[in-house]
């Protein structure tokens, strides 16, 4: 059995696709080869570096500072009022009649 590979568009044999079972429980193959699915996935974490470094060195220095998620100084201040009591409306005693 053969199957076309979608990234070299060549017709290899079915071994040489990735195995797997969709939600379904029905064997699927993968659609790329397996040379060309670690290509790809080699390139994409390539790019993925690069990114991240990108990322990195775009950040906002800010919110890296150590005390960038201190509270509000306005909250310390505040006077919070009373307390909540969680009171009840039934109490089960027990008994099948109350
Ligand atoms: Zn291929």
């Amino acid at each position: 059995m053969t199957k076309k590979c979608k990234e070299c568009r060549q017709n290899k044999d079915i071994s040489m696709y990735g195995m797997f079972r969709d939600s379904y429980d029905r064997i699927r193959y993968h659609t790329k080869c397996r040379p060309c699915r670690t290509k790809v996935l080699v390139e994409r974490r390539r790019l993925r570096k690069i990114m991240d470094t990108h990322i990195e060195r775009t950040v906002d220095p800010e919110e890296q500072a150590s005390d960038a998620f201190k509270d509000d100084p306005r909250a310390a201040k505040e006077v919070d009022y009373g307390r909540v009591v969680r009171k009840p409306t039934f109490v089960i005693k027990g008994g099948l009649i109350d």
